[in-house]
């Protein structure tokens, strides 16, 4: 069988000191910025972050926003994932009546129809959970990396960008690893992860907007694919100046 694995696995020349690198990140930001927290996906990148927190013994708790649209494999990830992690998990979810009303006023399939609408939905069920995940962390430690969109090729290791506004630090520390970094180091230590990853799904986000891709497509490309390119982020990752910049 094809799997991921098999696929991308293949560490860039550079690994072991990125390697290095991210675990020095990571054993700084959770002795200096407590209380902070990590933003799980549950993908690829993410999974391999939470490994490194378990191993490391670090007390950064993970959070994963569970928008009402996630996959069954990515809930049975979950589930498995709460199961080994050591700090914990806290999963948050959108307000069910702003969920209720949207639905029953634009339906079920309103993302399709307009940039604005699914701005609209990815807002009460990803973007306020989010500030809710965040209220009271000093930090945070996403899963971006810079060659996974042009819109993310500037990630920095630590973004320092949300201190002023909010005190909080976002620290992403794989954003100079290569896919095939990512799964080089999955297959080393054996990591648990999404199995829609061995169907072509590189980016999983919600059902009614991810898709798989084929062999050679841009790693985005199976996200809100009826969009622009440059409309393709869901507001978890916009500087406080409105520039979209994850
Ligand atoms: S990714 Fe799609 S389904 Fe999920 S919150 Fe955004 S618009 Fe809604």
């Amino acid at each position: 069988m094809t799997t991921a694995i098999n696929l991308h696995a293949k560490a860039s020349p550079t690994f072991a000191a990125k390697l290095a690198e991210t675990q020095a990140l990571l054993k700084r930001a959770a002795a200096e910025f407590s209380p902070i927290t990590q933003a799980s996906s549950l993908g690829a990148e993410d999974v391999v972050i939470t490994h490194l927190i378990n191993s490391l013994k670090l007390d950064i708790a993970m959070f994963v926003l569970n928008t009402g649209m996630l996959h069954k494999e990515t809930l049975q990830l979950l589930a498995r994932t709460k199961q080994a992690t050591r700090a914990g998990v806290t999963v948050y979810e959108p307000v069910a009546e702003a969920v209720v009303q949207f639905v029953g006023r634009e339906g079920t399939t309103a993302m399709y129809r307009s940039v604005e609408l699914r701005k609209a939905c990815c807002h009460l069920r990803k973007v306020e959970p989010l500030e809710r995940a965040l209220a009271g962390k000093r930090a945070w430690v996403t899963g971006l990396r810079r060659d996974q969109s042009t819109a993310r090729a500037e990630v920095p290791l630590e973004d320092s960008s949300d201190v002023a506004a909010h005190n909080r630090t976002k620290f992403n520390p794989l954003a100079n690893w290569t896919w095939g970094d990512v799964w080089h180091y999955i297959k080393l230590h054996n990591v648990d992860y999404n199995s829609l990853h061995d169907h072509f799904y590189p980016s999983i986000g919600c059902v009614p907007c991810t898709r798989s891709i084929a062999l050679g497509e841009d790693f985005r490309s199976g996200r809100w694919w009826w969009e622009n390119e440059s409309a393709k982020e869901c507001g978890l990752h916009v500087k406080q100046d409105n520039r979209e910049t994850a």
